[in-house]
């Protein structure tokens, strides 16, 4: 009965369109840039550019890596994004995580241009999601959403419990389902106990970062599961391997969809970023376009 969703064939699908996009605004003049902000040596950083990179080639969108030392000051990073901000050549600015801890990902965030706002992530584009304007929001959230969306489940009036409530992940996921039309719990740690809200739910999203916080005893039979977690365990044999925060092999008896880990958020994340990436270029066109017609308008 269960089914497991496949975030690497819904990536596909999306790179696919947004290779078709970027196609179309090249030809109009308007070749997209996509610049990441690296701070310092991090693992995952190197592997998150790594698959930026890739997907972006593969839609026909330039990518660029900004490296800056790992004691570098914030003054610095503004400096570059104020002048990326005013660079017609550069379409989308991201700034990778984890950061140095004397750098705050907040006031990065904010000081990139709303219309380059790739990650969905400046106050302009969470407040966005609050009006239910949801064409750029949070990739990580945008994409988990996106991975219910398959299940061809009725999103209006579904009752959902989001697990984490982090505002990358967590509270985006909830807006984003109740501009759909979906009852919403959220949950943290703080949450007496999770099993009341879970089990009762027709899709439950987890986003935490403990492996097996979700188990087969929590979900609905026939509910769906969006697992969000990403956490590297060593199993009984030794091997270090990435998991969710679902354990995977009980819920799989019990969900009617599932999410891999990895290979179902993880991909359709990368995706959405780029997907991002085109809606932002396309409102930067429109911006000039409309600014263009009204110089012209004052000059005749
Ligand atoms: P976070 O640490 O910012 O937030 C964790 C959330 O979990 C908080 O809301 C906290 O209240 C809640 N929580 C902690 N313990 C809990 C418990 N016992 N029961 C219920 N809730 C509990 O984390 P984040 O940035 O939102 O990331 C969450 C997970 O998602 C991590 O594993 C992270 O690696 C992963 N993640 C994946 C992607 C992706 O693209 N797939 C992107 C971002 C984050």
């Amino acid at each position: 009965m269960h089914k497991i969703i496949d975030g690497k064939a819904v990536a596909a699908e999306l790179l696919g369109t947004v290779a078709v996009d970027t196609a179309a605004l090249t030809a109009a003049g308007w070749q997209q840039k996509l610049v990441a902000i690296v701070v310092g040596d991090s693992a995952p950083v190197a592997l998150y550019v790594r698959n930026q990179r890739r997907a972006a080639n593969r839609c026909g969108i330039d990518f660029e890596e900004r490296t800056f030392a790992g004691d570098c000051s914030i003054d610095e990073i503004l400096a570059a994004i104020t002048a990326m901000n005013a660079d017609p050549r550069v379409t989308g600015i991201i700034v990778q995580r984890p950061l140095p801890q004397h750098l705050s990902i907040r006031r990065l965030q904010s000081a990139v241009h709303p219309l380059k706002d790739v990650e969905g992530m400046h106050p302009a584009s969470i407040g966005d999601i609050v009006y239910n304007d949801v064409r750029l929001g949070p990739c990580t959230a945008m994409a988990s959403v996106e991975l219910l969306r398959r299940t061809k489940l009725n999103l209006s009036g579904l009752e959902v419990t989001v697990i984490g409530h982090s505002e990358i992940v967590g509270k985006p996921i909830a807006f984003l389902l109740m501009a759909e039309g979906a009852t919403v719990t959220v949950c943290h740690h703080m949450t007496r106990d999770l099993s009341i809200h879970s089990r009762r739910s027709d899709a439950v999203f987890v986003a935490v970062g403990k492996p097996n916080l979700v188990t087969g005893d929590m979900i609905k039979p026939g509910a769906a599961v969006i697992d969000i977690g990403i956490n590297q365990i060593t199993d009984e044999k030794g091997d270090v391997r990435v998991v969710g925060d679902a354990d995977f092999d009980s819920c799989e008896k019990v969900a009617g969809w599932i999410t891999p880990v990895p290979g179902g958020v993880g991909p359709v994340t990368v995706a959405m970023l780029m997907r991002n990436a085109v809606v932002a270029a396309s409102r930067q066109k429109e911006h000039y376009e409309s600014k263009f017609a009204q110089t012209a308008q004052i000059k005749s």
